[in-house]
């Protein structure tokens, strides 16, 4: 929000701070009724956000030095309480540290709520009034603000960074939630109030379309939803290619809820579960006992299929309120994810006891993610060892024999699997990291997203040798990065070798009509031929002309622009 410098006279102080001390609590107000909302919602999820933005506005860098600059300066109060948001803004950004970047957005979100009392321009309602249909526009969307988002009844959003396997991508399609990302330039061309098309499979976005074009949209999205309609009939049937292959299908979760809506899709196994989101959205950590109940009462709701938790995959984006995770100057190849965990034993210990506990109650797997090595395999397996050694001293019930698998996703993992595997139970390909490291791509940002290229020569070679090399050491190996629910890549992968793959719900029943339409052999010719191209646009190419005509309904919406071209 854009405020005009404006001073005002000595003797008129005393009611400058008046007003601003009237605006102060007003904003309180607002937030009270948000917190009261939020309080009847599912888990509370979203009240300490609302208390951290009532202590921003009392706090002495935000409150305090707007009442400052009121008696010393003589500021008007808007343009004192801008002045203090600019202030903390600098300080933020000479730490150059992603947390307190992260924090720097709970400022300007509780600031631009006091500003609006103090103009007198009317709440901006992230609550049950948001109309219907209503989409969110902003410049860089991140986990978090999918949540928000989401609970305040927003239908769509559009960001103008971010890659499609960014995790607040992930998190929206969990949601179901339309999302496009790389909109450039997008906040300066929409208006308050426009009419705009987001559609998150396509990934297009049209500002106030003409009559014509909205009916086709809309003739669209109700086709995808008859085909979402007559595919979720499929989700009682086997996953067995036409000549008798069973490809395992399982869901990637990333909370409680989501279990029983994959069971419901058909999924045959949870084959990751997301743990980090019980993390966030919250000033504290989990407790081993909240960790306990979460991790039981979805083993209850998956019915008897295994679930494959994965340890904590904090930092990077995904940032804990809770605990400071040093960023360094490249987040994504800094302290993340298992490198976390090993620098916070005490955090992953805790973790491990509330899953070894719960695995008494239902099958159960643990896998690491963002293993390097080795190295990181070895000293995992210490705390786990220590872990379960403690248990069994406290006669504490658990599963010692639980699996223990490593996530591939850095490109040390892949060319060390054979290491790797003699020391686990499984492997499971996280793509979306592996294909980031291997570009050296951050996924996060929508200027590289055209690198992400799933069907790219090195991503083939890389998955191929991972398979190889799984066979040879007699581990299972599965897929749960976005390429396993891509129905466009199901012959790659199947042609690969793969015969588990893990995916969001939704894409389950399109998954399962590529399987049950095709052969494992004809999948395999695919592969040899892919196999021998020098670019990822050829393999596109080729992978739509065997399957364009045969899958159309299935496929419409994920065949690659370039390759549509
Ligand atoms: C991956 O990297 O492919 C993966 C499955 O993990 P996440 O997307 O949560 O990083
Ligand atoms: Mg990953």
């Amino acid at each position: 929000m854009s405020v005009a410098e404006r001073r005002i006279l000595r003797h008129d102080r005393e009611a400058e701070l008046a007003r601003l001390e009237t605006a102060s609590g007003a904003a309180e107000q607002q937030l009270e009724r948000l917190r009261r909302q939020l309080s009847g919602g599912p888990g509370g999820t979203g009240l300490e956000i609302v208390d951290l933005h009532a202590l921003i506005i009392r706090s002495p860098e935000l409150g305090g030095e707007a009442r400052r600059l009121i008696n010393d300066e003589c500021f008007a109060a808007e343009w004192a309480v801008t002045r203090a948001l600019e202030q903390i803004r600098a300080t933020f950004a000479r730490l150059d540290d992603a947390y307190f970047r992260e924090r720097a957005g709970d400022f300007d979100a509780a600031t631009d709520r006091l500003l609006r009392v103090l103009i007198g321009l009317p709440e901006l309602r992230s609550d049950a009034n948001t109309p219907r249909g209503a989409v969110a526009v902003g410049v860089d969307l991140g986990p978090l603000d999918l949540f928000h988002l989401r609970r305040s009844g927003i239908e769509g959003m559009v960001g103008e960074s971010g890659g499609p396997t960014s995790h607040a991508a992930i998190i929206a399609r969990a949601f179901g939630l339309p999302y496009v990302v790389g909109a450039r330039s997008i906040t300066a061309k929409v208006r308050p109030g426009a009419t705009i098309v987001v559609d998150g499979s396509r990934g297009d976005v049209v500002i106030d379309p003409d009559e014509e074009t909205l009916r086709a949209y809309r003739a669209r999205a109700s086709a995808d939803r008859e085909r979402d309609r007559r595919m979720s009939a499929t989700h009682s049937l086997a996953s067995v290619t036409t000549d008798g292959v069973p490809i395992h299908l399982g869901a990637n979760v990333e909370s409680l809820a989501g279990v029983s809506a994959a069971v419901g899709a058909g999924a045959e196994s949870i084959g990751l579960f997301r743990t980090e989101f019980l993390y966030l959205e919250r000033p504290d950590l989990p407790s081993e006992q909240e960790q306990f109940e979460d991790a039981v009462a979805a083993l209850r709701a998956a019915r008897g299929i295994p679930i494959t938790f994965r340890t904590l995959d904090l930092g990077a984006d995904k940032l804990p309120l809770s605990v400071k995770i040093p960023a360094g100057p490249n987040p994504a190849l800094g302290i993340r994810s298992t490198r976390f965990s090993l620098l916070r034993p005490d955090i992953l210990r805790l973790q491990l006891r509330a899953l070894y506990r719960a695995s008494a109650t239902g099958p159960l797997r643990f896998m690491f993610p963002l293993v390097s090595g080795l190295d990181e395999l070895k000293k995992l397996r210490a705390v786990c060892d220590s872990v379960r050694g403690e248990l069994g001293a406290e006669r504490v019930a658990h599963d010692g024999a639980a699996a223990l698998g490593v996530m591939i996703e850095t490109p040390s993992a892949a060319l060390t699997a054979d290491h790797l595997a003699r020391r686990c139970d499984f492997l499971s390909v996280g793509t979306n990291d592996l294909i980031q490291y291997t570009f050296a791509a951050d996924r996060e940002n929508g200027d590289v997203a055209h690198l992400h290229q799933p069907l790219h020569p090195a991503v083939l070679r890389l998955l191929k040798t991972l398979v190889e090399t799984a066979r040879a050491a007699s581990v299972p190996i599965s897929i749960c990065g976005d390429m396993a629910g891509d129905p466009f890549l199901t012959w790659i992968l199947v042609g690969l070798g793969f015969r588990e793959l893990s995916m969001d719900r939704d894409r389950i029943p399109l998954v399962k009509a590529i399987v049950r339409g095709s052969s494992v052999e004809e999948a395999e010719a695919l592969v040899r031929e892919a196999l021998a191209a020098e670019e990822e646009t050829e393999v596109a190419e080729l992978l739509r002309s065997r399957l364009e005509s045969r899958f159309a309904a299935v496929i419409d919406g994920f065949i690659p622009v370039a390759a549509a071209a």
